[in-house]
């Protein structure tokens, strides 16, 4: 019977070259990938198409925000639990094994190549921690590691496989070069959560809102963050990007804020803001508009209720200690 993986697929080199390693010795590889709001499935889905073979999309959104908010392993340097994250997407794809008969799993992780997720002892704490232990091979670096289940049952021949290690991406290239892929995504420095200001913004969030949703996860990605005095979060969009995506991620009970007949900013403001909230924000959103200082200024809240304030537009730099970051 034909041997059967699936395959992490990042949908850079790395996880192509590992696919392409098991495609050589017959095993017939099915990708899968995962969508959150940190991370989704465009590169691997590219990947696959010119691999060609078929790639599974799996939304993993929810359970990935409850496992940011108290990783097993904590977080690398910014906000990326890395090692929870893996064994996330490894449990995911395990439980798809299971379930489909595949026979293992693999990813395209080269030992030592990332100082905190790909050392030794953290592959081993994500095969630990996925509940996949010994059905996770990693072509690319399995000569390195200890010998997986489908190695001993004789699915995968070890002699076939690499012994690549660390942070030298030549011997990738050369097999890159050897299969002849050539698009492929340059290394990247991983997801938005290992980036500075948005882990900033998300670290700000756990630690202020309780019960964060996804859809508070979303809003973070758009607009610069104001803390309204009391504790409630004010959004204003820098560009029009920002103010189109704020629109679109209002719900009923949102109220969307906007000077009226004067180009400016979208604000947003999650429900049940108070009337003093609500002046409040009128004011910086007239202040980050084209309206002039100290003219009064009509601002137009829409949200359950549509309705209409005046207010004195002020600089915006007096409205400066409100920002998150
Ligand atoms: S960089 Fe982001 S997507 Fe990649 S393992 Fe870390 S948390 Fe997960």
């Amino acid at each position: 019977m034909k041997v059967r993986a699936i395959g992490l697929m990042s949908g850079g080199l790395d996880s192509m070259l590992a696919v392409k390693v098991l495609m050589d010795q017959g095993v017939a590889m099915t990708g899968i990938t995962f969508r959150t709001p940190f991370f989704g499935p465009g590169n691997a889905q590219k990947a696959a198409r010119q691999l060609g073979i078929p790639l599974r999309v799996e939304d993993i959104g929810g359970v990935h925000l409850e496992m940011l908010k108290n990783p097993v392993y904590g977080y690398g340097s910014q906000m990326n639990p890395c090692i929870d994250c893996h064994a996330l997407m490894l449990g995911t794809a395990g439980q798809i094994m299971d379930a489909e008969k595949f026979d293992f799993l693999c990813t395209g992780e080269v030992l030592g190549q990332r100082p905190m997720s790909q050392r030794r002892d953290a592959l081993m704490a994500v095969d630990k921690l996925s509940g996949y232990r010994g059905y996770i091979l990693r072509p690319l670096s399995a000569k390195l590691l200890p010998k997986t289940i489908p190695e001993q049952r004789g699915k995968v021949d070890r002699e076939q496989l690499m012994d690549i290690h660390g942070r030298s991406r030549k011997r990738q290239m050369a097999l890159a070069a050897h299969y002849g892929i050539e698009d492929y995504p340059s290394p990247g420095g991983g997801c938005i959560l290992t980036k500075v200001g948005f882990a900033e913004r998300l670290r700000d969030l756990l630690a202020t809102e309780a019960d964060v949703k996804l859809k508070d996860v979303e809003l973070l990605k758009w607009g610069r963050h104001l803390r309204l005095p009391g504790g409630r979060r004010l959004v204003v969009g820098r560009v029009h990007a920002d103010n189109v995506k704020l629109q679109d991620l209002a719900q009923e009970e949102d109220l969307l804020i906007k000077v009226k007949d004067i180009p400016g900013p979208v604000g947003f403001l999650r429900a049940e803001a108070s009337a003093e909230e609500v002046e409040l924000a009128a004011e910086v959103v007239a202040a980050y508009s084209d309206a002039t200082d100290d003219t009064d200024t009509v601002v137009v809240c829409s949200g359950k209720v549509d309705r209409e304030i005046t207010v004195t537009t002020r600089p915006k730099e007096e409205f400066r200690s409100l920002l998150i970051q």
